[in-house]
């Protein structure tokens, strides 16, 4: 067993390092991802203002033609009034509906104004967004091509890992055992043997019962660790 321990240690020595740069492949896309989700999200915060903008000034033009085919129905009946000047009850007729219209258009033009008002506010808040976007944008592209630098590198020593572990990957170990330390690899942080020291284990620090101690001591099988799980082993 303790060519396996041995093994496994020189196999360790490689898959600490291996372990951390599988996590740093991890972690950058996914704060990439993260960080162009905050890019993303501005982004359609801008043209939701800007298309509730369009909305309201649909609105306004809607408003503003209301007003104007009052304006002109208006001057084609005080074109009308005008030439029924003899006619009082015609007269009062046109005069009616001159009354009436204006204050159509007079509302029409009032409701237009409140509108613009909004539509003001809401140019105002798609322009902050949009620089608050375009300097996000800034920063994130900066940080996306500093993390395909690192990943690029991280990629490398990745390669030069594995190639250095297939080197070091004999066939002595069994594939039960194997497996069981690859999992702790992925489960421990990259750390599945622990020393044991007298009586503590070196990865979780507990203090290990006698018998414990001296089953890793004899190296005539694998002991792990009760706190931790690790793979214990002594220094001899
Ligand atoms: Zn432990």
């Amino acid at each position: 067993m303790r060519d396996v321990i041995r093994s496994l240690l020189d196999l360790q020595e490689v898959d600490r390092d291996l372990h951390r740069v599988l996590e740093e492949l991890k972690r950058l896309p996914a704060e990439r991802a993260a960080r162009q989700g905050e890019v993303n999200r501005l982004a359609a915060a801008v043209a939701e203002k800007k298309l509730a903008a369009k909305n309201v000034r649909v609105r306004i033009k809607e408003f503003e033609d209301v007003a104007t085919a009052g304006r002109q129905r208006m001057r084609k009946l005080e074109n009308d009034m005008s030439q029924a000047r003899a006619d009082a009850q015609l007269h009062a007729f046109f005069d009616h509906q001159i009354k009436t219209l204006k204050k159509e258009v007079s509302t029409a033009e009032d409701d237009g104004l409140k509108l613009l008002e909004q539509v003001e506010l809401l140019d105002r808040d798609a322009a902050d967004l949009q620089s608050k976007h375009d300097a996000e944008l800034k920063v994130f592209e900066a940080f996306a091509a500093n993390v395909a630098l690192e990943v690029a590198a991280a990629e490398a020593k990745r390669a030069q890992l594995a190639a250095e572990r297939a080197k070091r990957m004999k066939g002595d170990i069994a594939p039960e055992v194997l497996s069981d330390y690859e999992r702790l690899l992925r489960s421990r942080g990259g750390v599945a043997l622990a020393q044991l020291d007298g009586r503590q284990c070196q990865a979780c620090f507990m203090d290990m019962p006698t018998n414990m101690t001296v089953r890793v001591a004899r190296g005539s099988e694998l002991v792990r660790c009760p706190s931790c799980d690790r793979i214990l082993y002594t220094l001899q």
